[in-house]
């Protein structure tokens, strides 16, 4: 008797199961090909038409798909499209860096309703999370968004990241230590759930759904600003490696012991050579004070924006330095193109601005073997939209349809 009851509510539980598998399968082809007939969506799913009625009516009328314009006939009766309805719900994407936080409030179908730039005066992991849920709140009474329908917030962020627990293990951009960002950002946004993702891995992804690299399953996106970062993607999937920390390619060794010292505290880093914070201290100690007294700049108050002023940036000491400094970021693709044979590098950051693509693909080039060469190109992004807050949204979109616990 014991047993029948079991196995019955086995059975049970398995038909459960497969009606949210059948219904995230509709829903998931109807978000990825919309808009589409309903005949289409039995097509692609191999269930019965009448299914696939019964299952779209349920969808409807909890208001997460819709039906849109008649398509054209084929003789017969002209079928109606189906598409999601986007304001079924939304996410809350977040870049956090030293500084500055850049959020978006984005629906379910990748419109942007509002998004805010926001300069940072403080690094206290408190202060910063009260910056965001600011935003968020602001974002809520702007767009008047229900609070609920805010399925999840997504934060792209420099540093070592867990991402099972959602926690900052380190980060030297903000010197952040063993910080439970995930944690503190649920709490203080009312409870949504929070996904932190390293951001390098996000502007990776950002690139391969909607930027430059479409269609292909291997990518590099390299991040060159203060600090320097990779996110790599190999068969369509971010690379992560064991602990989580692939891409930590601003630390790797570029020279040993006579290169310059890192904030790391190790000498020769890539970042050491390259990041923006590396490459002003240079040009400060090796440009004579006359150069200073030309620009009308005085040496400690040499900023970034200034590189950018075309007679500064082509002073030949300045134009000295930054042909090292292509030629070491030349270096380090060629070496991190041979471990992957990655046939599409894109280079994001500030530091991006100043330097010559050109130059950098001929020493990516002159350091591999023309086989590999050959096929290697290094670009710039042309993203219109932000890599990594784009990445984390495509990141956190994808989590919330593999559950039907919103609908
Ligand atoms: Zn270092």
């Amino acid at each position: 008797m014991e047993r029948y009851a079991l196995k019955k509510m086995k059975s049970a539980s398995n038909s459960r199961d497969l009606k949210v598998l059948n219904r995230l399968l509709v829903l998931n082809t109807i978000r990825k090909n919309g808009p589409i007939a309903r005949y289409e969506v039995a097509k692609i799913t191999g269930l019965t038409p009448p299914t696939v009625t019964v299952i779209v009516s349920e969808l409807m009328k909890r208001g997460v798909v819709k039906e849109t314009g008649a398509g054209k006939s084929n003789g017969g009766r002209r079928p109606v499209f189906l598409e999601l309805e986007s304001s079924a719900g939304f996410i809350f994407a977040v870049r956090l860096q030293s500084g500055e936080i850049m959020a978006a409030l984005m629906d379910i179908t990748g419109n942007v309703l509002e998004s805010r730039y926001l300069k940072l005066d403080t690094e206290f992991p408190e202060a910063v999370v009260a910056a965001i849920r600011e935003c968020l709140d602001q974002f809520i009474k702007r767009t008047g968004t229900p609070r609920e329908r805010v399925l999840w917030c997504g934060v792209a962020f420099p540093g070592l990241i867990d991402i099972s627990q959602s926690t900052v293990v380190r980060s030297f951009n903000l010197g952040w230590n063993k910080a439970p960002l995930g944690e503190m950002l649920s709490h203080s946004l009312s409870g949504i759930r929070v996904h932190i993702e390293n951001i390098s891995n996000a502007a990776a992804l950002g690139e391969k759904v909607y930027g430059s690299g479409r269609g292909l399953p291997d990518l590099m996106y390299l991040n060159l600003s203060v600090g320097i970062g990779a996110g790599i993607i190999l068969n369509h999937q971010v690379y992560n490696g064991t602990q989580g920390y692939a891409g930590e390619v601003g630390h790797m060794t570029l020279a040993p012991e006579t290169g310059p010292q890192c904030l790391c505290g190790r000498y020769g880093c890539f970042e050491a050579f390259c990041g923006i914070r590396a490459v002003l201290e240079r040009i400060k100690t090796e440009a004579p004070p006359e150069c200073f007294e030309e620009w009308g700049v005085a040496k400690h108050r040499l900023g970034f924006d200034d590189l950018s002023i075309p007679f500064i940036r082509e002073s030949p000491h300045v134009k000295a330095i930054l042909a090292d400094v292509e030629n070491y970021i030349g270096i380090a693709i060629a070496n991190l193109v041979s471990l992957f044979n990655i046939p599409l590098v894109i280079l994001g950051g500030e530091m991006v601005g100043v330097l010559s693509l050109n130059a950098i693909n001929e020493k990516v080039k002159a350091r591999l073997f023309p086989e590999i060469g050959e096929t290697v190109r290094v670009v710039g992004s042309v993203m219109r939209e932000d890599p990594p807050l784009m990445g984390v949204y495509a990141l956190v979109l994808e989590k919330v349809f593999a559950s039907d616990q919103w609908l």
